[in-house]
């Protein structure tokens, strides 16, 4: 039996508004190459300067996860050459970074915890982009010096579901603290796994193959059961140290598979030295005290959902691991209505009705409409059902939930006076049924229900039709 080992290296695009060591915008959606200065195109004599932005978001993040802030860290050069650095070296923290050793807590699904050690956070400075077009290649260098936050864990997962909890969750914090956008297609969080097997039991770590730049959590998933099996079959059949070597692979979508990149590098590869432009980064005790006030993390707010609306962990669990999801759920909550229905209404009726790239944020219903709603299920305005409908005509339409149960005639009926008398005209013209059913024929009680249910076309009371058919039929 084999175990796996996996450690995830996560690149966070953090959103300043201007780049690392110069003041050009990081927003990419300009022309090509026209957000860039003589510092972030490395033109000879240009000089980076901090931007104290990235230092402050930062520590954000060593904060949120229980981690040393480095009161005094220093930036690195590591050197490499390739078409989208123009400097052929970038700057990171390679001995002494800003955060190092805090912890992340994953949540199963049984309620159970485990705590995942997270070795270091740095700080480095992103690259242009290369452009493949036919024979031609260009490169774009508006990306080139936006600032990267480095999280690396240690090798403490030893599953995939382990590995997405884990990337989830970091996500869900780097979105609570709103240190970046963490848009995955657009690469704003780029998620590197490391991968080996060893014999279950075995306490040393064997040959790791990085899995590089994989832009959705379903991929990462796939990609590490792809390279697992890869692995162990090399290992079932004996070639375990001639296949498996240290490289960073690929992750093909289309042919599931991992391939070969590149022999991984070592250290020694890249020639770090101390960088000599930068003076060493320093968090003073009054730029400490500001920057480590961090607002209410996913885990706290989950705890707190437990207790002020009495839901169970797995629920508030789901609802606080987006951001958004959560702060729609409490502007629901506002409208006096019970935690489960504003569950079930968030996520299961209107989740399931946003499609097309909606999310919660931009759902043409939003939070306190949807309140409303549920609260005229909970108030026995309508019907369950009737609400679903609602709904619909909500989502295309209007944002007025009584003018639409008006308009639609969905109006539950519990005049037990406007009910009893469509029983008395449904009993009245079924005498033979009525009949069978107090000779003992039970299952007719649900006929009975429809007929007056269809006679209402659907808007009585569920409960108040039962007890009057009780009553009328003993
Ligand atoms: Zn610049």
């Amino acid at each position: 039996m084999f175990e796996v080992v996996i450690g995830l290296e996560v690149h966070v695009q953090l959103n300043t508004k201007t780049k690392l060591f110069c003041s050009c915008p990081t927003s990419f959606n300009h022309k090509q190459n026209t957000n860039t200065c003589p510092t972030c195109l490395a033109l000879p004599g240009a000089l980076p300067v901090l931007n104290k932005e990235v230092l402050h978001k930062s520590v954000m993040l060593g904060t949120a996860i229980g981690a040393t802030v480095n009161r005094t860290s220093y930036f690195d050069r590591k050197s490499y050459f390739y078409p989208d650095s123009p400097s052929a070296y970038q700057i990171t923290q390679l001995y002494t970074p800003v955060v190092e050793y805090g912890t992340l807590q994953i949540d199963f699904e049984d309620g159970s915890h485990k705590i995942i050690r997270v070795n270091r956070a740095h700080i480095e400075a992103d690259a242009g982009k290369n452009i493949h077009d036919g024979d031609i290649s260009k490169v774009d260098l508006n990306r080139a010096g936006t600032p990267l936050l480095e999280i690396v864990s240690e090798p403490d997962m030893r599953s995939a579901d382990e590995a997405i909890l884990y990337v989830k969750k970091l996500h869900s914090i780097v979105r609570y603290l709103d240190i970046s956008d963490a848009n995955m297609q657009e690469g704003s969080f780029r998620v590197d796994v490391n991968v080996s097997i060893r014999p279950k039991g075995d306490e040393k770590l064997y040959t790791r193959v990085e899995i590089k730049n994989i832009n959705s959590f379903r991929f990462i998933q796939k990609a590490i059961e792809i390279e697992v099996s890869r692995q162990t079959e090399a290992w079932e059949d004996g070639v375990y140290d001639e296949e498996i070597s240290q490289e960073t692979r690929l992750f093909d979508q289309a042919k599931q598979e991992t391939r070969s990149m590149r022999g991984k590098e070592e250290a020694a590869d890249y020639r770090y030295f101390p960088e000599p432009d930068l003076l060493k980064v320093v968090v003073d005790d009054a730029m400490f005290k500001k920057y480590s006030q961090i607002p209410e993390l996913p885990d706290e707010k989950r705890e707190r959902f437990v207790t002020e609306y009495g839901m169970n962990e797995y629920n508030a669990g789901v609802i606080t691991s987006s951001l958004e999801m959560a702060h729609y759920f409490e502007a629901m909550m506002a409208e006096g209505i019970t935690a489960k229905n504003a569950t079930t209404w968030l996520t299961v009726e209107l989740q399931g009705r946003l499609s097309g790239g909606l999310s919660i944020e931009n759902a043409p219903v939003d939070a306190k409409t949807l309140g409303t709603l549920v609260k005229r299920i909970e108030d026995q305005t309508i019907s369950g059902k009737a609400a679903k409908e609602v709904l619909d005509y909500l989502m295309d339409n209007d944002t007025d939930v009584d003018g639409v149960i008006e308009k639609l005639g969905l109006k539950q009926v519990s005049d037990t006076g406007a009910i009893e008398k469509m029983v008395d005209e449904i009993l009245a013209a079924n005498p033979d049924k009525v009949e069978q059913y107090r000779g003992g024929k039970d299952k007719l009680f649900g006929f009975f229900v429809g007929q007056t249910m269809k006679a209402s076309k659907g808007s009585a009371n569920p409960q108040t039709v039962n007890e009057i058919l009780k009553s009328k039929l003993s």
